[in-house]
């Protein structure tokens, strides 16, 4: 353990939630297991690293030679759709990412490897090339939805991509059980940057010394085995990540976590729907008002997440009208933003209305909670299809039938009728996701294949 702690691992995360959160909680499992670490991160979207004392931060700024402004601040980038956006991210940080680099590495400091997310692509290769330290990435999605990526050059030869309307219920025979519609895309004014990104981002991984992943061997095992001959390079599934240790789970609150606890303490077991879209969908107001009459109508309690910028083109709450806020309040309760591993682990908490992002999707698994699942892009779909179909742990309810007569049935079908054994499969799912932690459990074997290999690929090339 001692000789550990002078080997430091530098992370790369990319700057937003959904891919920070596993980034920081695999920070603190490399910590557990004696290693220091630095995380480099964009001034884009920045961490507030009093959070972490555990950790060494180091912001990279973008490069602002000749020009004063953050490119990534202007109103153009704002505008932008996610892909153009992450093209933009890549280009303005791919050169302040290998001078950070060179600057850590060159600091004296034995460091082991480099950390970075899957989605900076072949990027951050030549960078850690250059000092002469390998390069691991971390992904933050699941196994499945990466076998779709990887399947991407195949699924453009047979024309499932770009995706045909009238193609839509088409079963992809080479990825069972997707459906054409299940295919992890996204609506984008730069369709070509988007296979680009994705094959940047295979090749990336495949070109890596080892790839960390937030899942289970249990849950992905069939997309696990396909991965291995497809991508050849290590692979090591210690996830989940968040319950690795209970110290994962913020240790103070704000007042607004007290009244959302206070809230569903309140509440009879298993009752309340959790409805929330991660951290960067957003929906049309007509939705956001089928969502809002929907959950009224089902008569159940719920707690519902509405971050501001879910509802495009609004502020906040705008589309509802006070009486319809004070009407509903007294069976369901609108938040800005929750703890969400505290409200799916809470005993109220019946069912999970969500996007199916990867996080969500595995931190539901986890606590036992059925989903309902509406997914809206890229990996969401792959995940919505799996939980649905394999996994058998919620149902779907597709963003276009979502008008507010079927909202109330699925969630009837769901928190009343509690599903067609959905809770029962929810409940092994949770049990299996505990057994892979435990001392022999394949997560807890999977890490120390992994500690050995950051110590091997350190000592075939570390640059002291
Ligand atoms: N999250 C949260 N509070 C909320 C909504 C989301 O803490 O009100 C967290 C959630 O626990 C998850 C992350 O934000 O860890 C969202 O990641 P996910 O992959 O589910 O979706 P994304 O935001 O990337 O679309």
């Amino acid at each position: 353990m001692e000789e550990r702690k002078e080997r430091r691992i530098i992370m790369f995360p990319l700057p937003f939630l959904g891919h920070f959160n596993p980034m920081i909680k695999l920070a603190g499992i490399f910590h557990r297991s004696g290693f220091s670490v630095t995380i480099l991160h964009t001034s884009f979207n920045p961490p507030d690293p009093s959070l972490y004392p555990e950790f060494t931060f180091r912001t990279i700024h973008h490069n602002n030679e000749g020009e004063e402004e953050d490119p990534l601040a202007q109103p153009e980038a704002s505008g932008m759709d996610l892909v153009a956006f992450i093209r933009l991210l890549r280009q303005t940080y791919a050169e302040p990412f290998r001078e950070s680099l060179t600057a850590q590495v060159g600091g004296g400091e034995k460091v082991c490897c480099l950390v970075s997310d899957v989605v900076w692509g072949k990027n951050t290769e030549d960078a850690a090339e250059e000092v002469g330290i390998r390069r691991m990435v971390l992904s933050t999605s699941g196994a499945a939805s990466f076998c779709a990526y990887a399947a991407y050059p195949l699924l453009r030869d047979k024309h499932y991509l770009p995706i045909q309307d009238s193609r839509l219920d088409e079963p992809v025979t080479e990825l069972t059980p997707l459906k054409v519609k299940d295919l992890p895309v996204m609506e984008t004014n730069e369709p070509e940057e988007l296979f680009r990104v994705v094959n940047n981002m295979v090749k990336g991984a495949k070109s890596s010394s080892g790839i960390i992943w937030n899942t289970f061997e249990d849950l992905e095992r069939p997309s696990l085995m396909a991965l291995n001959s497809e991508l050849q390079v290590p692979i090591f599934l210690i996830g989940p990540f968040h319950k690795h240790t209970d110290s994962f789970l913020p240790t103070t609150k704000s007042k607004e976590d007290h009244v959302t606890t206070d809230w569903l303490d309140k509440q009879d077991p298993k009752s309340v729907i959790y409805v929330s879209f991660g951290s960067l969908a957003d929906i049309e107001e007509k939705e956001f008002l089928e969502i809002a009459w929907g959950l009224r109508n089902s008569q159940r309690p719920f707690l519902w997440v509405v971050r501001p910028g879910l509802v495009r083109g609004t502020e906040w709450l705008e589309s509802l009208s006070r009486e319809f806020i004070d009407n509903i309040s007294r069976k369901g309760k609108i938040v800005k933003w929750v703890n969400q591993l505290e409200v799916l682990a809470h005993p109220a908490v019946g069912a999970f209305w969500t996007h199916c992002g990867w996080n969500s999707t595995l931190e539901s698994i986890c606590e036992g909670v059925p989903m309902i699942c509406t997914p809206c892009f890229t990996d969401q779909r792959v995940n919505a299809r799996y939980i649905v179909d394999v996994w058998q742990a919620g149902v779907m309810l597709e963003r276009s039938k979502m008008d507010r007569k079927e909202i109330e049935k699925v969630i009837r079908s769901v928190i009343i009728e509690e599903g067609d054994g959905l809770t029962e499969m929810c409940l092994k799912w949770k049990e299996r996701a505990k057994v892979c932690l435990s001392k022999d459990g394949s997560s807890s074997r999977y890490l120390e294949k992994l500690v050995t290999h950051v110590l091997s690929i350190d000592s075939n090339a570390c640059a002291s």
